[in-house]
């Protein structure tokens, strides 16, 4: 299954590490700020249990690591051996910036099917790093699916070469802007209300790829009321608009325990015990969130809009509602 078909099927996100090496460059990095919270690795013993307890109440078929970069894990080979033994596959996101060493355990493991590269030019202007990307990039592309993961805070992105990487890799790209962290609400997130501004530049990286074969879908749930009514109706038919989020997935941390997604850290449980208890905490965090999303107002006008009455736009990503 593509990551695309993924979109929307419970699949668990894990965490197995909060650390990144590259905590300098992303400035909306909310793993840096969780690292405080989690700074143990999660145990390969644990996720063993939690991947078992998974399988059995959920039959999933997938697994996303998160992060943090989880190709800083010391045992990084042997989670993906405990779920290739399980018969799941994985979507890897990462940075890119790896060595030989963890490039080659990514290559000899058969259960990680996709790789989400984090495409952030800030850490990509920097030589050293940029050759561990691209080399990485070149050689993963060859076995694996390649997915772009691109987040932005500047209205008028650049957006080139993450086009001509997309179509010489025959990859997809997951956009979003960049959200409010809970965890650090003094961070620099877009509000919904300068969102307008990215339209444009939107518009024009949406026609860009549509006219290359380049699948294109939004990570995070958009304001529908940015978009004039032309302007909805060209994201709706060339790309994957996105305007409600939260379905169908939950994010475990290195201590096992479940916040519903990245960027919601502050709905958190307790480290999970046992199978039952991942099946009551697991519902709970899903009828917790799809409460939030409908009594909770991101912004005052969306009381009146009829987007938010027929249940067709949340009003951005769920963390808008908790700042
Ligand atoms: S690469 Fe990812 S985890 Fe690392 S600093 Fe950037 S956003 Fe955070
Ligand atoms: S629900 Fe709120 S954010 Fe969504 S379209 Fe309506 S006013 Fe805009």
């Amino acid at each position: 299954m593509s990551y695309l078909e993924s979109l929307g099927r419970f699949s668990p996100r894990i965490n197995i590490t909060y650390r990144c090496q590259l905590f300098s460059f992303c400035e909306y990095c909310y793993a840096k700020n969780e690292l405080r919270n989690y700074p143990n690795d999660m145990r390969i013993e644990d996720f063993s249990k939690i991947i078992t307890w998974f399988k059995d109440l959920f039959s999933i078929k997938i697994v996303t690591f998160l992060g943090g970069e989880s190709t800083v894990h010391p045992q990084l080979a042997s989670f993906f051996e405990i779920l290739r033994e399980r018969n799941i596959n994985s979507f890897l996101f990462t940075n890119g910036c790896f060595d030989e060493s963890k490039r080659k355990i990514i290559l000899d493991s058969p259960s990680v099917t996709t790789m989400i590269f984090h495409y952030e030019p800030s850490f990509l202007r920097e030589k050293s790093l940029r050759n561990k990307f691209f080399d990485n990039l070149e050689k993963l592309s060859k076995s694996k699916e390649i997915v772009f993961r691109f987040n932005t805070s500047n209205p008028s992105f650049e957006f080139k070469e993450l086009i001509e990487l997309s179509d010489r890799y025959n990859a997809s790209i997951a956009y979003s802007f960049t959200s409010p962290s809970l965890n650090n609400p003094g961070n620099y997130y877009v509000r919904i209300e300068e969102m307008k501004r990215f339209v444009p530049q939107l518009i024009k990286f949406i026609e860009t790829a549509y006219s290359q074969g380049i699948k294109v879908f939004s990570k995070r749930p958009l304001p529908l009321c940015i978009f004039s009514e032309d302007e909805l109706s060209l994201m709706k038919e060339k790309s994957g608009l996105r305007s409600i989020c939260c379905i169908g997935s939950i994010t475990v941390n290195p201590d096992l325990s479940l916040i519903p997604a990245p960027t919601l850290t502050t709905i958190k449980t307790d480290p999970i015990k046992s199978k039952k208890d991942l099946a009551d905490r697991v519902k709970e965090l899903s009828e917790k969130v799809e409460r939030l999303k409908w009594a909770e107002l991101s912004i005052e006008k969306c009381g009146e809009c009829k987007f938010f009455k027929n249940r067709e736009c949340q009003g951005a990503c769920t963390a808008y509602k908790l700042i």
